[in-house]
């Protein structure tokens, strides 16, 4: 990894509504857990690598051992970090974050959120005079933040502090002392997300949902702190000379990555995807600028998404793009979607007569490799 940014893909396993239309068929065939042959409509194989890939088959448990352990961990060190769920509606953004149920789920099943919430907490220990852990909870539609705490704050702005960073202003906390406390509150959350959509009838699909968890650890170095802090054994890299630290874990649900165009959408439908479109790009270029390393020009203040996640992106932060998929033939288009374009690195084994959407996917791709990409100049 060149970057603080790793990118993952994650295929879900196919639907019943899937098999039936396609028997077992996917869209991908395994290489290994970086990469994976992708077969276009007239099945021409493609190589896609990235940091790692999960398929069907890996659990909740790998796909948090993998992306978010160490942002716990990190977290508690006083450095920001971030996982991010991104793809088509249905591929399994909310089941990665979620699992089936926030609240009601088997822990085999229990997804990034409340493992994230349990990890923390078994960090921290129990001495809660050592440390503070706030929650907010908001939505971004239609390039609006609100606070899903607190439905009656539709419209919060995001601002910067020499002190805290980035941050909503005016957005509520709620200070959690234990993961149930969080879950609960947690919960609260998602419900109103849900009471918001009926109200103004949307789907949550049109929305980022955006989890923020700021821990502050430690106080000043006085004796008994430094005895508790080597005392916990996932505080190893703490150093303990340090003052009290803060750091933000941001979980981030993304909007469907569909393209809406195609369905001839018009009024708001139009502007939900437009903004969606939007703020995606402006997510895919902060991430392409990080991780090809032009940290100079990251064009953070392009959305609101880009604008909250700027220092939990860039600088000294760790992030994850979770990329999911649904394995399925009929959806491969969508899957490998032009907004993930920043990431991956294509190998050029490809034979060429593609569409002409896919050169111009290329294209992107190779030119973000410093490789100029001529359709026309490679043959069998
Ligand atoms: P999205 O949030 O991307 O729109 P969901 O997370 O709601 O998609 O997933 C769509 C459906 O697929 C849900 O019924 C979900 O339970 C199921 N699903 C998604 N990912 C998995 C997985 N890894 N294992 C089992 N079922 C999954
Ligand atoms: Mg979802």
């Amino acid at each position: 990894m060149s970057s603080n940014v790793s990118v993952c893909v994650r295929f879900r396993p196919l639907s019943h509504k899937e098999r039936k239309a396609n028997g077992d068929k996917v869209c991908f065939k395994r290489l290994d857990s970086e990469s994976f042959v992708f077969k276009d409509e007239r099945e021409e194989d493609v190589i896609f690598s990235f940091d790692k890939v999960f398929y069907e088959d890996v659990q909740q448990s790998d796909v948090y051992n993998f992306l978010a352990v160490p942002i716990v961990s990190d977290a508690i060190n006083g450095i920001n970090g971030t996982i991010i769920t991104y793809g088509q509606t249905g591929a399994g953004k909310t089941y990665s974050m979620e699992g089936p149920s926030i609240l009601h789920c088997n822990e085999q099943k229990t997804g990034l959120v409340q493992r994230v919430v349990d990890e923390l907490f078994v960090c921290l220990g129990s001495s809660a005079s050592m440390w503070t852990v706030k929650l907010s909870m908001v939505e971004i539609y239609l390039e609006k933040v609100r606070d899903l705490l607190d439905l009656s704050k539709d419209n919060l702005q995001i601002k910067e502090s020499k002190t805290q960073g980035i941050y909503i202003s005016g957005a509520t906390e709620i200070s959690i002392l234990n993961s149930s406390e969080a879950l609960e509150n947690l919960s609260q959350g998602i419900a109103n997300r849900a009471v918001g959509e009926t109200q103004m009838n949307l789907a949550s699909s049109r929305s980022h949902c955006i989890y923020i968890f700021s821990v502050q650890f430690g106080s000043t170095s006085d004796e008994s702190w430094i005895s508790y802090a080597v005392n916990q054994d996932c505080l190893k890299q703490v150093s303990i000379l340090a003052k009290a630290t803060t750091g933000k874990i941001i979980l981030v649900d993304l909007a469907g990555s569909e393209k809406v165009e195609k369905t001839g959408a018009e009024g708001r439908v139009l502007d939900e995807a437009k903004t969606i479109n939007k703020s995606l790009s402006a997510l895919g270029n902060v991430i392409n600028a990080l991780t090809t390393g032009k940290q100079n020009h990251v064009p953070y203040r392009d959305s609101k998404l880009t604008r909250i996640l700027q220092d939990s992106l860039g600088g000294n932060s760790r992030a994850a793009l979770l990329c999911c998929c649904s394995p399925s033939p009929s959806n491969a288009p969508e899957s490998l979607t032009k907004h993930i374009k920043a990431s991956p690195k294509i190998i050029p084994e490809l034979r060429l007569s593609l569409k002409e959407e896919d050169v111009d996917l290329l294209e992107e791709l190779f030119l973000q490799e410093g490789i100029i990409f001529d359709p026309n100049s490679i043959s069998d």
